[in-house]
């Protein structure tokens, strides 16, 4: 290699004319509420299932359990030990040292969300309480730049999500809860969706079955091509403290399914395809297997803080089960999804915000280097 090379590559890397080799257009993310990285990297837990937490024990058996680990979390969510392990990278095993956590103390949902979309935690935010939240999300500030203005869209089960993006003040398009869409285009299937989901069943109250705001958001991401979605899933922690580690499981199983649908639409579109990136992730972490704590999660329990991450896109690099021995926290998720835009949500706020996860937004660097040479 020639020294003027040498000195050029050096220079793309340290410099930021890398950005312009950014490849994410989009992003699509997902949240599976309360969801633990124990199951995710452990597959199915003995203890709960040999527990009273599991009725059916033999059916449980039968869909979830195998000898080893490998064998147990790709039973539980094939999707993620298939396509996002061999695509993308998983973060927070820490049964091999790799950690994930919520920096907030916490270890509940407002505080969670607020921390992985506002970028930083708010000690005045510690519970659920349906207030309108003063911090400026990531999607309000990316839902003002050009070529995003009214391309940003959440679709949550939780009802309090308006609250927590403070829809009033961020104009963010957020359907939260049994809430229809109200765009007056929308096609003859969302039409439907919109009056399925006030005639089904509402097992959990305010809170909207994932089946619907997966099917409604689905339909809308279809119709509608909005360049960020955030799908919020709710299930997994209403199965966990209800104690019904049966569900959970389904929970899990089917959530994987739905992520697995999404990413097989995004890479068949052409809007989406080589230019979308998918992370999933979750707002809190549940107590240990024993004796009772799992169901519940909160300041006072210990490990709720324990959080896992999965991310795949053009831009992040296929290292699969992340190994090093590092943490990183939800409130650098905002500062990351602004960076593979190429924005910087930090210089755009006073908080203290994340700093964005480099292994996530690497590959620019390494594929800028490689159309250099
Ligand atoms: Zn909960």
């Amino acid at each position: 290699m020639k020294k003027a090379t040498l000195l050029f590559l050096i220079l793309i890397i340290g410099g930021s004319v890398s950005a312009q080799f950014r490849e994410t257009q989009n992003v699509i993310i997902v949240t599976l509420d309360g969801s633990r990285w124990q199951e995710i990297y452990r597959g199915a837990d003995s203890s709960l299932i040999n527990s009273k937490y599991t009725k059916d024990k033999e059916e449980v058996r039968e869909n979830f359990w195998a000898e080893t680990v490998e064998e147990r979390r790709k039973l539980l969510m094939p999707f993620m030990w298939s396509t996002m392990v061999r695509g993308g990278q998983l973060y927070g095993n820490r049964d091999i040292g790799n950690k994930s956590e919520v920096a907030n103390k916490a270890g509940s949902s407002y505080p969670g969300y607020n921390e992985i979309f506002t970028g930083a935690p708010d000690w005045k935010i510690m519970g659920n309480a349906p207030i309108n939240n003063t911090n400026k999300s990531v999607l309000e500030y990316i839902n003002k730049q050009p070529g995003f203005e009214n391309e940003v869209v959440v679709f949550a089960s939780w009802e309090l999500f308006p609250y927590i993006f403070n829809v009033k003040q961020s104009g963010l398009k957020v359907n939260a809860g049994y809430t229809d869409v109200a765009e007056t285009d929308a096609n003859g299937h969302i039409k439907y969706l919109n009056e399925l989901q006030h005639t089904i069943p509402h097992p959990i109250g305010e809170t909207r079955v994932d089946t619907m705001t997966y099917e409604l958001g689905k339909a809308y991401l279809k119709q509608y091509k909005p360049r960020i979605m955030y799908f919020a899933f709710d299930e997994t922690d209403e199965m966990g403290h209800r104690g019904n580690y049966q569900s959970y499981l389904n929970k899990l199983r089917q959530q994987d399914g739905f992520i697995k649908e999404l990413w097989l639409y995004i890479q068949t579109d052409s809007t989406y395809r080589n230019k979308t990136t998918l992370i999933i992730t979750c707002d809190h972490g549940r107590g240990d297997a024993s004796p009772w704590a799992w169901t519940e999660h909160s300041i006072l329990i210990k490990n709720s803080i324990q959080t896992w991450m999965a991310v795949i896109g053009p831009d992040t690099p296929a290292e699969g089960e992340m190994g090093t021995s590092t943490t990183i926290y939800q409130k650098q998720i905002a500062q990351t999804i602004a960076k593979l835009l190429g924005f910087d949500f930090k210089a755009n706020t006073k908080r203290a915000i994340g700093d964005p996860i480099e292994s996530i937004t690497r590959k620019d660097v390494i594929v800028n280097v490689a159309k250099k040479q």
